[in-house]
């Protein structure tokens, strides 16, 4: 079974989670009653992926007690400034059916997210939420942060699988003391992740499958990860990376991988922040 993180404040966190994002509400609920089955106790989801109230319903109804999960939500960036989070972090809370966070986290470096992180961490004082953190905040961006907040983020969430590494961003993560979390860390299945030679050849030499070569690399590294399956047999895969280790050639095997650039986000382009606030036009989403 997977292992715990420590984060800055101290609180444990699992090294392996279960993300939710593209579940549709109407299966969320069983999906994630499975997920917990099979062993995870860390669920990510976002206020932005409309599924929450199916991510409470399975907490509450799934039989684990609730301080034995680890309950991740997010912000996004309608729900930026200082008002605009603390009403969405109790509209959250309310979809959820719960009483308390266990990590809340910034989804998007845009709007103003500076009036956000003085809600984050008033939440955090007030002891409504255990830790939180940013998504997707480039190096500047986070460094920026840490230089203006009385509280420093305890994640920052990024794009992170074997064709975009972020090697030098996980350094200044550690000098800051902020802990690496990898969303999309099959890069969603997508751009022959599963069929690169490499993952192959070093999952035959295991006998794994690349997706628990990824995870795998991945944690060993000290990166939390939150892969997605709707599929229980998968779920259950993706948590059988506990009983081996890659050795160091495969591990450097696996970092030739790296193209440098995001597969899925670029909060940097433009094109893509159009995109974001072109999805953001969506009735269901401007409803909320
Ligand atoms: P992902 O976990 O990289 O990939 C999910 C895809 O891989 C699904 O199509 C899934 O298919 C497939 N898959 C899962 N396990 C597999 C296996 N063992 N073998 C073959 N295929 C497998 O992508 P993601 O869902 O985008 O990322 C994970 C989580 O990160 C999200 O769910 C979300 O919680 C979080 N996230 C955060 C952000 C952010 O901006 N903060 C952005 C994106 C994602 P099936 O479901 O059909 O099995």
């Amino acid at each position: 079974m997977w292992e715990t993180r420590k984060l800055p404040n101290g609180v444990s966190m699992p090294i392996e989670g279960f993300g939710v994002f593209q579940i549709p509400e109407r299966d969320c609920e069983q999906v994630v009653m499975d997920a917990i089955d099979a062993g995870y106790r860390l669920i990510d989801t976002a206020s932005s992926y409309q599924n929450e109230e199916a991510v409470g319903r399975a907490v509450r109804n799934c039989g684990v007690p609730r301080d034995e999960l680890f309950i991740t939500t997010k912000a996004y960036i309608q729900e930026m400034g200082y008002d605009n989070t603390m009403q969405a972090f109790e509209r959250s809370l309310d979809k959820l059916g719960l009483d308390y966070l266990d990590l809340y986290l910034i989804h998007m470096p845009f709007g103003d997210y500076y009036g956000s992180w003085r809600a984050m961490e008033d939440l955090y004082r007030a002891g409504k939420v255990r830790a939180i953190g940013v998504c997707n905040f480039q190096p500047d961006r986070l460094l920026d942060l840490c230089f203006n907040a009385e509280i420093k983020p305890q994640i920052d969430q990024i794009e992170r699988h074997p064709h975009y590494q972020r090697a030098e961003d996980i350094k200044l993560m550690e000098e800051l003391d902020i802990q690496p979390e990898a969303w999309a860390p099959f890069a969603e299945g997508l751009k022959g992740m599963f069929d690169e030679p490499v993952l192959l050849e070093v999952a035959a030499k295991y006998g794994k499958t690349p997706a628990q070569i990824i995870l795998r690399w991945n944690v060993q590294q000290g990166v939390i990860v939150i892969p997605k399956s709707v599929h229980r047999e998968r779920m259950e895969e993706n948590l059988a990376i506990w009983d081996f280790e890659l050795d160091e050639a495969d591990m450097d095997r696996i970092s030739e991988l790296d193209k440098g650039c995001p597969s899925m986000l670029d909060t940097r382009k433009t094109s893509e922040v159009r995109r974001v606030y072109d999805y953001l036009n969506n009735p269901v989403l401007t409803s909320l």
